[in-house]
């Protein structure tokens, strides 16, 4: 029987094809798989916990170098309790007894868990969360669980709870269709891998993955955030017409790819992509992109067991600054922790991610990792005459001046370690922050004085000012960028670079959407850095408008009492 649901559109578009549900192996399922011999449970228990051993010893020698004493002595905690009879010597006996060792890690962990939780001491209460976590390592060695992800064989919708960055990096893009989540929010990094490449999506769809069997077919608008499963005949004829009209559509904007953006009236406006991997920038130029104005550099860090060195990533941006010649590049420095946890990189389970060990913190604790990148950047700056002009190295996720300055500090080291070793690099390069918290926006006119640029990221700041996650489908319709604070905050951001004469872009996802753009032009902004396929539909937009009507919208906006307000103050603009 046909199933309709309505979730959040996340990256515009209509898929149509057969589903693929996606439900991770659940912990608790280890326990109803059927023993082996006591002999052959026993061996798995030994190989898994060697693999153990030997991810736990590569953690802390890397917590070593990269953290400190403190850090790697967690893992070596970690690596006694494998050879803690208390754990393990109830786990093979367990497994003696005849039960696998699934079974037998998931009881002795608990029972160990259970017995720590109760004393009195509250550090050693705590370190039953210690003795889970090595638990769970070694279930994942055994169910082989190391990379958990959806596996497309075929063209398909994928259907899931929620998809991290590094699974959707995995998902084989000319097999995908589609994606349906119950999770997330439209800037959730799926959302925006997905928009990049121009895959339809829509979160937040409760219910959709037990209501769903692989197979069957589902359709999905990705701009009404319409699903619909196992649609009827003359359903699945009605969503094959919007999908042809669309497409349709796109041809025609896509013409509109080489015409140059200007205003109305005649004020030239430049339009960037942002981007995730070098193959994203041909995309980016078909759809008439200026430039890249911002390149997510951490998806460069996924899909691995170790981070990039300094030659591959050198080659990575190389690669970009070349294919976009003469345009501007942009290159944002390491931005992970929050959704985008890499193992490798030491990062730990945060009770608030967003709010933790996230980005540019990250990288000034982990000097190495950091000046890896730097160093790669300042090779890559350096091309033929007038080269790294063109170039920004761009640091996100900014509250303090004292962070800048530590991070030019960092970016001075890495050319000095260049100089040591003779390698050519670029001479000054243009350095420039996201304003991406509410603390960046409201010292503006402080850190202009600092750097060259600023890039306004409305995701992060939208996520901060409103104080919602914006992963959380429970808090979706409370995160939105056109809220007023919001759009205060983006104005004085705007305000400060300008008075300070530096430049300013959006790069967030708000840059995008079209029905914003008047708006921000009367913000003053006159440069949006955006998803490649949405830049014809952007252009569209913004020749229809002039600069005088758009101020008029803005000072409305800036006036308005809600996001819903701003919301009726754009669908009139637009006529509807
Ligand atoms: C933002 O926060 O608006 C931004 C562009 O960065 P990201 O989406 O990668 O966090
Ligand atoms: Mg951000």
């Amino acid at each position: 029987m046909q199933r309709e649901f309505r979730g959040l559109g996340a990256s515009s578009g209509i898929a149509l094809g057969p589903a693929l549900v996606w439900r991770p192996v659940q912990p608790a399922s280890a326990a109803v798989r059927a023993a082996g011999s006591p002999e052959e449970e026993t061996a798995r228990l030994q190989a898994a916990r060697q693999a153990a051993e030997e991810e736990l010893a590569e953690l802390r020698d890397r917590a070593e170098r990269e953290m400190g004493g403190e850090e790697a002595a967690i893992f070596s905690a970690h690596l006694l309790m494998l050879s803690d009879p208390a754990l393990m010597g109830e786990a093979e006996e367990l497994v003696r007894q005849g039960l696998s060792a699934e079974a037998a890690v998931e009881q002795a962990t608990e029972r160990q868990a259970a017995l720590l939780a109760a004393l009195p001491d509250a550090y050693l209460a705590e370190r039953a969360a210690d003795v889970r976590d090595v638990g769970g390592r070694l279930l994942a060695h055994l169910q082989d669980r190391r990379r958990p992800e959806p596996r497309l064989e075929q063209p398909a919708v994928v259907v899931a709870r929620d998809l991290t960055p590094s699974q959707t990096a995995r998902l084989p893009k000319d097999l995908l269709l589609g994606i349906v989540t119950e999770a997330g929010g439209p800037t959730s990094h799926v959302a925006i891998m997905a928009r990049a490449l121009g895959i339809p999506v829509v979160v937040g769809v409760p219910g959709i993955v037990d209501a769903t069997n692989s197979g069957d077919v589902v359709a999905l608008d990705g701009d009404t955030g319409e699903v619909a499963v196992r649609p009827a005949d003359e359903e699945l004829a009605r969503w094959r017409r919007r999908q042809e009209l669309l497409e349709a559509d796109r041809r025609r904007l896509a013409g509109l790819a080489s015409r140059p953006a200007v205003t109305a009236d005649g004020h030239p406006v430049s339009l960037l992509a942002n981007i995730s991997t070098p193959a994203d920038v041909a995309r980016a130029l078909e759809m008439g992109a200026q430039g890249v104005g911002l390149f997510r550099t951490e998806f460069l860090y996924m899909d691995r067991d170790d981070a990039p060195g300094e030659d591959e990533q050198y080659l990575a941006y190389r690669e970009v600054i070349e294919r976009c010649a003469p345009h501007p590049v942009t290159i944002r420095t390491l931005d992970v922790g929050g959704d985008k946890q890499l193992p490798y990189l030491g990062l730990k389970r945060e009770m608030n991610p967003f709010l933790g060990w996230r980005a540019l913190r990250y990288c000034l604790d982990a000097p190495d990792v950091f000046r890896t990148q730097l160093r790669a950047l300042l090779r890559a700056a350096a091309g033929g005459p007038g080269e790294a002009a063109r170039v920004g190295i761009m640091f996100p996720f900014v509250v303090s001046l004292e962070e800048i300055r530590r991070a030019k500090a960092q970016v001075e080291l890495a050319r000095r370690e260049l100089e040591a070793r003779g390698a050519p690099h670029a001479g000054p390069v243009k350095i420039g922050i996201m304003v991406e918290t509410p603390a960046a926006a409201l010292m503006a006119e402080r850190l202009a004085r600092e750097v060259d640029f600023f890039s306004i990221g409305s995701n992060d700041l939208t996520q901060y000012t409103l104080a919602a996650d914006r992963h959380n489908e429970h808090v979706a319709q409370i995160f939105d960028e056109l809220h007023p604070a919001v759009l205060r905050l983006i104005e004085a951001t705007i305000r400060a670079a300008d008075r300070a004469g530096i430049e300013v872009s959006l790069c967030g996802e708000l840059a995008g959407d079209a029905r914003a753009a008047p708006l921000l032009l009367g913000l003053g902004l006159r440069k949006f850095s955006a998803a490649a396929p949405s830049l014809p539909r952007l252009k569209e937009k913004i020749s229809a408008t002039t600069l005088e009507e758009a101020r008029g919208l803005a000072r409305r906006a800036l006036q308005a009492a809600s996001a819903e307000e701003v919301r009726a103050l754009l669908s009139g603009h637009d006529g509807e």
